[in-house]
């Protein structure tokens, strides 16, 4: 125990909130400081006239590493927020009019592979046993645990756990020793994208996204996702954390190797024993600490890519969409290069519709729809001339005519409001560098492991990082492992200290 060691967390993003109750839990005085009115970040939710909608992250994707975190947390998951399983984890729309449910249901799998190409159920097993334990292994050296220094990392061992892990052969190639149908083939990769990576690029390590979903299932959570963060939130203050809401952070002050205090955008200064940034990490160099070298170094790493997001309210409810939807566009492979190629959008770009009102009806008035959509769209560069809201007028009209396409025949007659996110919103909203959501430091596999910027600053080592773009990476569950991770680190660090 740390009894009285205290602990400022700059940011009320999941990550800030998971590590507030480990260190609260181990002793820690702990307060959090966080820019916006409420906790969350990209994790967070927008309530409007009775619709709610999910602000960021709104699949639940691997279950098991939720409960592992909140286990660590001592919280049973089972009776922190309701969960309930989603048989079709999504439905992904063809352009050509081809709808595949991506299922649990073995046996609805089977029929629909069979019907696109003869033989490849049997192949897709394999797929996802492989890409499960490729799962496994990763979460086990590479994801789950703490690099204490590059030799824990680069050895004889791990060397032939890489190889294991596929990360030397692109997943669009591996995908081809599986399916030879297109639709398959994208059915099976296109998840690269949660993580902000390009599905050409990748590495068939990422065969374990598919994979996990299929073994693991997915759920919902009742409330939506943000009834994960109320759970955290609560357990912190029962803790005796303290959270500070609409207070920015503007400095670190560094006293040699020492994280000595922040200062508040109202100039008020905190000092603490630890400090912990959850704000996104590349920013957090730029603009809160004096080193500009490093800071540079971070701006030259590759980031994920960003997304435009529209959350409607409609006065109309809609019975034809699955909870999470998939549109694939007839351009996949251009909308794709748009993206990771030219930071911008394609005319015809694929997109993801969070449909949950008919599974879970407190999302909207009755009689009425709430619908998110999210596309992905290269992140912000200033090199280059991004006119976002005319990419944005594009992305509306051709989601409309993909809607009205699906049934949804009158949707442009029954949007009551829209609140629309671009890449730059993030970034001043959130201070999410290049407006990367999905990162924002992408995942290759040159960015990931000991490669991925440190939970612990090299040089003022009372001052730690967690979230998205440290170790391990973003997305919801890998925060929770790197809220876990960084807070072992601290307790490890600071046993036995006065
Ligand atoms: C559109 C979208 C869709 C997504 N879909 C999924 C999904 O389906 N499933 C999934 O698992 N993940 C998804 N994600 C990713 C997931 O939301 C993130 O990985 C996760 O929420 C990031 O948590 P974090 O704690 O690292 O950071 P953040 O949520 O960014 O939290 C950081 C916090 O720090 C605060 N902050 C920043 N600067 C300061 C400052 N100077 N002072 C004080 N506070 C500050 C911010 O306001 C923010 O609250 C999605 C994200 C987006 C945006």
């Amino acid at each position: 125990m740390s009894d009285n060691k205290t602990a400022i967390i700059i940011g009320a993003g999941i990550g800030g909130i998971a590590t507030a109750v480990k260190l609260a839990r181990n002793g820690f005085r702990v307060k959090v400081y966080e820019k916006n009115d409420a906790p969350g970040g990209r994790c967070g939710q927008i309530i409007r006239d009775g619709h709610r909608f999910d602000i960021g992250a709104t699949i639940y994707l691997m279950p098991s590493i939720y409960k592992e975190v909140f286990e660590s947390l001592g919280l049973k998951i089972e009776e922190s927020f309701t969960a309930k399983p989603l048989p079709v984890i999504y439905k992904l729309y063809f352009a050509d009019g081809d709808v595949i449910d991506f299922t649990t249901d073995k046996g609805r799998m089977q029929s629909q592979l069979e019907t696109l190409e003869p033989g490849s159920y049997k192949r897709l097993q394999n797929y996802v046993s492989n890409g499960y334990s490729l799962f496994q292994i990763a979460l086990k050296n590479l994801l789950g645990r703490n690099f204490y220094s590059i030799f824990d990392f680069i050895n004889l061992k791990n060397i032939r756990l890489f190889i294991k892990m596929k990360t030397y052969i692109r997943h669009h190639i591996y995908i081809r020793r599986f399916f030879k149908h297109p639709h398959l083939k994208v059915a099976f990769t296109f998840q690269n994208i949660y993580v902000g990576q390009n599905p050409f690029t990748a590495p068939a390590l990422f065969s374990m996204l598919p994979a996990a979903e299929l073994s693991e299932g997915s759920l919902f959570p009742v409330g939506g996702m943000y009834s994960i963060v109320e759970k955290l939130v609560s357990t912190a203050r029962n803790l005796g954390v303290e959270f500070y809401f609409n207070k920015s952070v503007e400095k670190i002050v560094v006293n040699k190797n020492k994280a000595e205090k922040i200062i508040l955008e109202d100039e008020t200064e905190v000092q603490a024993d630890i400090i912990v940034a959850n704000a996104d990490l590349p920013y957090v160099y730029r603009e809160l600490l004096p080193d500009k070298r490093k800071s540079a170094r971070l701006d030259r790493l590759n980031y994920s890519c960003s997304a435009i997001v529209f959350h409607w309210g409609l006065d109309k409810k809609y019975d034809v969409l699955g909870h999470h939807c998939v549109f694939i566009s007839e351009k996949y492979h251009e909308s794709i290069d748009k993206i990771f190629d030219v930071n911008l959008m394609s005319d015809k770009p694929c997109f993801y519709v969070h449909a949950p009102v008919n599974s879970d009806p407190s999302a909207a008035p009755e009689g009425q729809d709430t619908i998110s959509i999210i596309v992905p769209v290269g992140n912000i560069d200033n090199k280059k001339v991004q006119d976002w809201d005319m990419l944005k007028d594009k992305a509306r009209s051709y989601i409309i005519e993909r809607l009205k396409k699906q049934g949804m025949k009158d949707i442009d007659e029954h949007i009551k409001f829209e609140i629309c996110h671009l890449p730059k919103s993030f970034n001043t909203i959130l201070n999410v560098s290049k407006g990367s959501v999905f990162g924002s430091i992408s995942h290759s596999i040159f960015q990931m492991g000991y490669f991925r910027p440190h939970n612990q600053h090299s040089r003022y080592r009372n001052l730690y990082f967690v979230g998205g773009s440290t170790h391990p990476g973003n997305g919801v569950p890998l925060v929770l492992l790197s809220s876990k991770l960084t807070s072992e680190r601290i307790i490890k660090n600071t046993k036995g200290l006065s």
